[in-house]
């Protein structure tokens, strides 16, 4: 079982069990949805998009497309174990 304390972001929580994992998924929600984009299997596009303070997409799962050209990080951006399902750019 998973000690670690809960993310301080809106966090995703697909996959959370009581017994096991009670925090789920720990990305971020993207913005103007409850998931992460780990877990939308929606194009996703951040084409220009600016991330103020960190961004994190450890273990992402992108099941759709997902695009980060041009996309801008004021902080760090981690995209450690990240798997896509489709076209990475
Ligand atoms: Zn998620």
């Amino acid at each position: 079982m998973s000690t670690s304390p809960p993310p301080s972001w809106p966090h995703c929580g697909q996959g959370a069990d009581p017994g096991t994992d009670p925090i789920g998924c720990r990305g971020i929600h993207v913005p103007g949805h409850t998931m992460c984009l780990a877990h939308l299997t929606c194009t996703i596009w951040f084409n220009g998009a600016q991330f103020s303070g960190d961004a994190r997409f450890d273990s992402a799962r992108f099941t759709g497309k997902a695009g980060f050209d041009r996309a801008q990080f004021s902080g760090s951006a981690v995209f450690n174990e990240v798997r896509t399902g489709a076209d990475w750019r």
